[in-house]
């Protein structure tokens, strides 16, 4: 069959209440459980066809579209990563029960069905390539950095959220229809919100109708272009309305991603966008997301996770950008704007090098105790690694954790030279801040009630459904300890009890 002849099907590229958005026809993706990043989306696959939105048929392929889309940008980005934490195929179920939602557990997606109530609308989690895409970052980052999932800190559960929000916005600028949609939306000047900067429009638009203005904007879930600026999320509120920052995970992430934002914004304006022609702007801004795409993918897998963990992967963007001297100034200095790094941290970049492994293994406290975890990368002639510690946790305001453990993590990484010799070390032993940290972040999650006790025996679904991301499990070693069950796209503000969660 050639080109012309093949059967097409119709997307949503952007969300599907994104400004004026129309399905488009596109190629169905073929092959789609190949690696890397191979998936499948469940349930009987339908020919291809232009099927019409909110259809079972529609759903599959605009699903298999969007996770095409997201493959394409991480195979880019991570060329050295493509296998998921549940195994080479990932599936993802288009509709996995009634609700305005989306998670990912470790095994699958999981995308849902609701309702607007004020148009009577269905709405399909599944059909927003926004939501898609973000639930797919969870799943990558979670691959490429699986440290993180249990990492008892707020800013790592941020990061979880912003990966999956740039990984939505990423993926949006990959497709040069949107970003000529963005430079004419904004006239070029993408400090203004626009259908890419603001995630998850529909879904929000319904949120707000069903549970009123305290939990989404009404226009999106979140939105890139925003004010907030960096301070300590555990000095923060465990709570907010959507206009102000909260410790809540989907709430603070807006610092990441509004600095990433801004990264975007000097980039492009560096590559000439917001002073020439159309054309120009557009360049401009696929080559801005190129970049900022990359360097926001270097740090996230090298930055050590810890308490400050924004600040660490603000310092590796910067770094990341250091070979141009010029970019890498537009990049610390939007990023310091924000409260991001700072340009006197140093961040155990520069230590002395030991000469070997065992020598920067030593310098970390506590003897023989953890468990040595490492990754290499060719490409960066890097060894990374980390050693794991319990930290027990006693008192009731722990909740269900009262007596288990979190796990928190001493780093260590080494660069080779041309000849195989460590050029570099850096430790990153977890102080009293992280400690401090994640007690907070464990009483955090106590107070919310998002802390299923040990012998529950729910499964990932159940658990969502009364909204508890963590359970205490009892593990072979005899010790009980808290653990990531799912990570999911939610509103930025807390629900009224008894009303459901979106
Ligand atoms: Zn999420």
């Amino acid at each position: 069959m050639d080109e012309a002849s093949a059967a097409r099907i119709r997307v949503f590229l952007n969300d599907p209440a994104g400004r004026g958005e129309k399905p488009v026809p596109s190629v169905p993706p073929r092959e789609t459980e190949r690696s890397p990043w191979g998936f499948r989306v469940e349930g009987p696959a339908p020919l291809p066809g232009e099927y019409e939105p909110d259809t079972p048929e529609f759903l599959h392929w605009q699903m298999a579209a969007a996770l095409e889309r997201a493959r394409a940008l991480w195979s880019r980005l991570l060329p050295e990563a493509g296998e998921w934490v549940p195994g080479p195929v990932l599936p993802a179920v288009p509709v996995a029960g009634e609700g305005l939602n989306a998670f990912y557990d470790r095994r699958a997606l999981r995308f849902f069905r609701g309702e607007n109530p004020a148009t009577g609308e269905p709405v399909h989690s599944g059909e927003s390539p926004d939501i898609v895409a973000h639930e797919a970052g969870h799943a990558v980052l979670d691959s490429v950095r699986p440290d993180l999932w249990d990492a008892p800190h707020f800013e790592a559960a941020a990061f979880h959220e912003a990966f999956g929000d740039l990984a939505s916005i990423l993926v949006a600028f990959d497709e040069p229809a949107l970003v000529r949609a963005v430079t004419e939306e904004t006239r070029g000047e993408l400090q203004i919100s626009n259908l890419v900067s603001r995630v998850a429009e529909e879904l929000a638009a319904a949120a707000h109708a069903r549970f009123g203005p305290g939990v989404a904007l009404p226009d999106a879930l979140r939105d890139a272009v925003n004010g907030f600026s960096y301070t300590g999320p555990a000095g923060l509120p465990s709570s907010a309305p959507p206009e102000a920052l909260s410790a809540e995970p989907h709430s603070f992430c807006r610092v990441l991603t509004g600095a990433c934002w801004d990264v975007l914004v000097a980039l492009y304006r560096a590559f000439g966008g917001g002073e020439g022609d159309a054309p120009r702007n557009e360049e401009a801004l696929a080559r801005a997301a190129g970049e900022t795409g990359r360097l926001f993918a270097e740090a996230s897998l090298s930055a050590p996770a810890g308490a400050d963990f924004f600040q660490r992967v603000a310092r590796r963007m910067v770094r990341a950008s250091a070979g141009d001297p010029a970019t890498a100034e537009r990049v610390a200095e939007s990023l310091r704007r924000r409260g991001l790094a700072p340009p006197d941290a140093r961040d155990g970049e520069g230590a002395a090098p030991p000469g070997l492994i065992r020598a920067a293994l030593q310098r970390l406290p506590g003897e023989e105790e953890g468990e040595f975890l490492t990754r290499a990368s060719r490409r960066e002639r890097a060894l990374r690694g980390r050693r794991k510690r319990d930290l027990f946790l006693h008192g009731p305001e722990y909740g269900p954790a009262d007596g288990a453990a979190v796990e928190i993590s001493d780093s260590f990484s080494l660069r080779f030279g041309d000849e195989g010799f460590v050029t570099a070390s850096a430790v990153y032993p977890a102080g009293r801040e992280d400690e401090q940290d994640a007690r907070a972040w464990v009483r955090f999650l106590a107070e919310r009630g998002a802390i299923a006790p040990a012998g529950d025996g729910s499964g990932p679904l159940e658990l969502f459904g009364r909204g508890m991301s963590h359970a205490v499990v009892a593990e072979e070693d005899g010790v009980r300890r808290l653990r990531r069950v799912w990570v999911m796209r939610r509103c930025s503000a807390i629900l009224p009890k008894g009303r459901g969660r979106p």
